[in-house]
């Protein structure tokens, strides 16, 4: 325990000088926050776990700015000048497949923007410790299969191109090109919906709960609310042309949870 755990996370604009800083890990992050004390906190915080890290205050500027930074991870605040975060994470979807973490003023609207299919993949509601924000953060960059960051050794020769394809139907699941193609087309999804897909097709008889999967995921130490995942496999059922009653490709288990359908 230091100093920093006991200050309930007062926001300040430097980092906190008893963690030293970590090397460059080559991924870059964006904040994108209106208070700028609070922006420079978090890109503080992002820069010394070794992000290269853009920070704006006004939405259309965001835009802008993650076509230019191409950006592994973005800290969104809902409350913005200009674009909301809504408009913002809905015009980031169209080119990035970026972690999105939505920052919200309100506990209660989570829920609400869970609902609005924002495309975001975690949120955090004000205040909230810049250190559980990391801690997400990096679980994110951790997962297995999570493409962006998963640093690969050179020497690992664990698994087999072939075992990284996987087939359902029309359905080709391409884990370490991170690629899905409905009948030779590509399907564009979030790293979300991505990780959800490669976790129920990495044992295609197996079912996963939603605890399962949201261990899968988001990691262990996620503890947010099961009903995300309902949310996005529903994106991702949308995105493959699939439903929720023939669940083709996804299919629901009754008061179970989910697996991988049989293509057809
Ligand atoms: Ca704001």
């Amino acid at each position: 325990m230091d100093a920093m755990d006991s200050s309930h996370s007062q926001p300040t604009a430097t980092s906190d000088p008893a963690a030293p800083p970590r090397p460059p890990t080559g991924l870059r992050a964006m904040v994108v926050e209106d208070e700028a004390p609070l922006a420079k906190l978090i890109g503080s915080y992002l820069e010394r776990d070794g992000f290269e890290t853009a920070i704006t205050g006004d939405g259309a500027g965001a835009v802008t700015l993650a076509r230019q930074v191409d950006p592994d991870v973005v800290v969104l605040d809902l409350g913005l000048p200009g674009l909301d975060g809504v408009e913002v994470c809905r015009q980031l979807r169209t080119f990035s497949d970026a972690y999105v973490v939505m920052l919200t003023a309100r506990t209660e609207e989570i829920d609400t923007l869970i609902g609005l299919s924002v495309g975001a993949d975690d949120y955090m509601s004000k205040p909230f410790s810049p250190r559980e924000l990391m801690a997400r953060i990096q679980a994110m960059l951790r997962r297995p299969r999570a493409g962006i960051a998963a640093p690969r050794p050179a020497d690992s020769t664990t698994t087999t191109a072939a075992d990284l394809i996987h087939r359902v139907g029309d359905l080709t699941l391409d884990v370490d090109g991170r690629e899905v193609t409905v009948d030779g087309r590509p399907v564009a999804l979030t790293r979300t919906e991505f990780d959800i897909l490669a976790a129920l097709a990495r044992d295609p008889g197996v079912v996963l709960t939603r605890a399962q999967l949201i261990e899968a995921v988001w990691g262990p130490s996620w503890a947010g609310d099961a009903h995300l995942v309902d949310v996005h496999v529903g994106h991702l059922r949308r995105k493959l042309g699939d439903d929720a009653t023939r669940g083709r490709y996804v299919r629901t288990v009754r008061g179970v949870g989910y697996k991988m359908g049989a293509g057809q």
